[in-house]
């Protein structure tokens, strides 16, 4: 099975050629650095003194044979495995209660990949881990630090193993890029930064004829469709717009039973409010047509 070595990586979507190609169907690694390019290794280390260029590498980009634009692509993450070790930086001004640090301090995580727990001082939680960052090319080229309609950093809880991550292709290949694990992430992803770290991934990516405008997740349970844009109040509306002609399109219904449906059945939500853009989603269960 092909492995896409972390030495090969980027820091913009849509911007590089792809590094390695490969077929629809095919299984494949994915080896992941950190978010932080690996510049945290201690609790002596200090987000202010790292080199902010080097933040965000995504490996990749990785080109889908026979991918062209107006198709998706549908990659599934059949495996997450995170190193043993994640990183929390935290510094004056980051994240949502930003304004209450009051100086810099770095906590090195252990994950206990066994137990699957991660250990904060008194508190374990559970080991969930997530593709903090899943994109394609843009048309125009974006940070992989920014997520938007290709994906990118979209800070999603749900793109975890089990997962089915849809995004739309805009260039032939659709030169896919995959980075920043985190070990766990609640949804917002208050303080800036989930348990960030290395590892690898396992995808199986298939080519879809299905035109898509924005990511879609799907789990087991849900349909979710995900959007990012400058206010939540937007990230939402789009979601919500991109789930109701989901739901028109796949049960062939009108606006209003759609409209309604989301309303009573669909569940608006928060992936990320920290980047750039915050994203949103809207998650609708599976099972409901009989
Ligand atoms: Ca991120
Ligand atoms: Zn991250």
């Amino acid at each position: 099975m092909k492995i896409i070595p972390s030495d090969q990586v980027i820091r913009v979507f849509g911007a590089c050629d792809p590094v390695e190609m490969v077929q629809d169907g095919e299984e494949f690694w994915v080896e992941c650095r950190d978010c932080y390019d690996g510049q945290i290794k201690s609790t002596k280390d200090r987000r202010s003194q790292m080199d902010t260029t080097r933040l965000m590498p995504c490996t990749g980009p990785i080109a889908v044979d026979g991918a062209m634009p107006g198709n998706s692509l549908r990659i599934e993450v059949l495996a997450i495995e995170p190193s043993d070790r994640g990183f929390m930086p935290l510094k004056p001004g980051l994240g949502i209660l930003g304004t209450q640090v009051t100086e810099e301090t770095t906590y090195v995580v252990p994950i206990d990949i066994q137990r699957r727990t991660i250990r904060l001082g008194r508190f374990s939680i559970p080991l969930k881990p997530l593709i903090g960052a899943i994109g394609t090319a843009p048309r125009k080229p974006v940070p992989t630090s920014v997520p938007g309609d290709h994906g990118g950093n979209l800070d999603t809880r749900e793109i975890q193993e089990g997962a089915t991550v849809c995004l739309p292709v805009f260039v032939p290949g659709g030169l896919l890029a995959v980075g920043d694990l985190h070990a766990a992430q609640g949804d917002g992803e208050l303080c800036g930064q989930g348990v960030e770290t290395s590892g690898r991934v396992k995808l199986r990516v298939h080519v879809s004829p299905e035109p898509l405008l924005r990511p879609r997740v799907e789990t087991q349970e849900n349909w979710i469709t995900i959007a990012s844009a400058p206010t939540l109040q937007e990230a939402l509306s789009i979601a919500a717009a991109d789930m109701v002609e989901f739901i028109r399109r796949t049960y062939q219904v009108g606006f209003d039973e759609a409209y309604r449906l989301l309303s009573i059945a669909g569940n608006g939500g928060i992936s990320q409010v920290v980047n750039a853009l915050v994203t949103a989603k809207v998650a609708l269960p599976r099972n409901l047509a009989r």
